[in-house]
Formats: structure tokens, sequence, C-alpha cells
């Protein structure tokens, strides 16, 4: 086991990326994932700011960890939209890899979640537009994110979103192509991935519908106190729409096309752009910043 001391020690106050001559001063800490260690880091040189994802070879001890990390690295540097977590580069020294990226400083839809439960369905439609366009985006470089959910939909300054994490994202080599395996557990995760029935992009559709049930209604639609028993309701697509909550129709209706047990039955990501309740109801441009913590008024 390492000592705290070790770990200090291990990510040094200057980062410096040989590749680019460039070096980076360590700020504050972001926080902790699976592997990495995230802090701002800035260019000592432009004063530009980044999101560090530092990750320790030394708890890299079986060799899928490091193929996996190779991957997501590989998936990620080769993607470049507006809600997409810009990829801004990769080095190693003899201790971490280091992985730089756009930095996003009002945390993710996870904390906004938490703070306020059930958004207004203007600010759900706001949210959930550019989750869809970097989705299309994804789909249509036949990236499946597969672990969509509000702790990987980061937020900048302005609240724009930015989907992130793409260390359970898998590429389609062929066209009609099925995945069979899956090396960890997608949090909002498809009935045919339990079932290992084979899968693609539909198990990012299903995540969706989850994410916009849990933005809606102020919890997940499949929440239980035990794994087995919510995989359980999963595979029986057993949820509930209370009749208490005050959701619109074509809410109602998005939720139930993406939240269907047979995958070739969801709509296309592009179709869910189109659908009544983006297109019939009013989307900002933008949201104040107050609407991390209280409803925007109005509404
Ligand atoms: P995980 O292993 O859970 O996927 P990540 O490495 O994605 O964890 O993130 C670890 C922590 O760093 C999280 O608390 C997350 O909020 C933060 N983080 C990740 N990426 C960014 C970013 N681009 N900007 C700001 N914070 C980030």
């Amino acid at each position: 086991m390492a000592s705290r001391d070790d770990d200090k020690q291990s990510i040094p106050e200057l980062i410096y990326d040989v590749g680019t001559n460039v070096t980076y001063r360590k700020g504050r800490f972001f926080g902790k994932g699976g592997f990495a260690k995230c802090y701002e880091i800035t260019d000592t040189k432009t004063g530009n700011v980044y999101a560090g994802k530092i990750v320790s070879k030394r708890l890299m001890t079986k060799h899928n960890q490091k193929d996996k990390l190779t991957q997501e690295i590989a998936i990620h540097r080769s993607l470049n939209h507006k809600n997409v977590v810009g990829f801004h580069g990769f080095f190693e020294d003899s201790q971490n890899v280091y992985i730089v990226l756009e930095l996003c400083r009002r945390r993710s839809m996870m904390e906004l979640h938490k703070r306020r439960k059930a958004l207004t369905e203007t600010e759900v439609r706001y949210y959930v537009r550019q989750i869809l366009l970097g989705v299309v985006y994804l789909h249509q470089h036949r990236i499946i994110h597969r672990d969509l959910k509000l702790g990987n939909l980061f937020l900048n300054d302005n609240l724009e979103v930015k989907i992130g994490d793409f260390g359970l994202a898998a590429k389609i080599e062929f066209d009609g192509e099925r995945k069979r395996t899956l090396c960890g557990t997608p949090n909002y995760i498809a009935p045919e991935i339990l079932n290992k029935q084979g899968h693609s992009f539909e198990v990012d559709i299903w995540s969706i519908g989850c994410i916009l049930y849990t933005l809606l209604i102020g919890r997940p639609p499949f929440e239980t106190n035990s794994l087995k028993e919510t995989y359980s309701r999963i595979k029986k697509c057993e949820y509930k729409i209370p009749t208490s909550s005050q959701i619109s129709n074509s809410a109602i209706k998005i939720i139930r096309a993406t939240l269907q047990p047979d995958p070739k039955c969801r709509p296309k990501v592009e179709d869910l752009l189109n659908s009544e309740f983006l297109t019939s109801g009013y989307i900002p441009s933008q949201l104040p910043v107050s609407c991390l913590t209280v409803a925007p008024r109005a509404d």
C-alpha cells in the first residue's frame, strides 16, 4: 500500500511534457476516479488552464488496464466537437500518464442533479439538446460512449455540456457490428448488455432515456436498494412515471421511446433531436449559473 506521502511525491508540482517542451503547473485538486486523479493544470508559458487527468503507472498493474487507457486516449484524441470535452494532448514520465483536457469548471450534471433534483422542462431541453448534438457527432464517427451518465456530462463556465470520460467507449469497425464484451460497469446499463446479446449504438439511446427520466422526475428510473433488483427491473424494463409528476405528454413520449427493451425499436439520436419534446418547446440559448442551485423564474 502506498502512503499518502508516496502519493503526493508521485505527482510533481511542475509537470514537463518532453515531446512539446511545455511545462504545466499543478493547481487545485478536482477529484479522483477509478485510476485517475484530476487537477487543474496551467501552461506556465501561455497561462492557459486545463484539466489534467493523471494516471499512476504503478496502479495499472494488469496488462488490460494499460490497454484500456491506450484505447480511451486513441478514441478521445480523435474527437473534436463543442459538446465533447476537448482533448489537448497526452504524455508520460516514469511515474504517470498525463492527459490534458478542456477544463470544465462547473463540474458535472451529477452535482447539478444532487442540488436541484427535478429540473424544469425548459432546462431539460437546454441540456439534452447539447447532449444529443454531442452524441450525434460520436455516432457519426462510429463511437459508442457506453457510459453516458450525469457524472460524465461536464459543464463549463457558460453551462455548456461537454461529454467526457471515454474509458468504456468503443469504435464500431464495420456496419452492423455488435459488440460482445464490455469491461466495466456502465451506470445506466442497457438490458441487451445485461443479457449479453451483443450491443451497439442503441445502448447510448437507452442511457439518454435514463438521463431524461432522471432530469425530469428527479431520480433514476430503475433505482432500488440492491443492484440485483435494479438489474432485474432493467431486464423487465420496469419503471413508472409517477402520476404526481407534472411532466408534459411530449416528455413522457420521449422517455417511452428511448426506454424500450428492444434496441431495434429505439429511435436514432438524430430522431431525438427532431422529437416533439425538443421541437415544440422553448430552448434558451444560455442559462444563468444561478440555475445550478435554484430553478429559473417564469418556467
Ligand atoms: P472516473 O474514473 O470516475 O471516470 P474521471 O477521471 O473522469 O473519473 O474524473 C475524476 C474527477 O475529475 C471527477 O471528480 C471529475 O469531476 C473531474 N474531472 C474530470 N474531467 C474533468 C474536466 N475536463 N474538467 C474538470 N473536472 C474534470
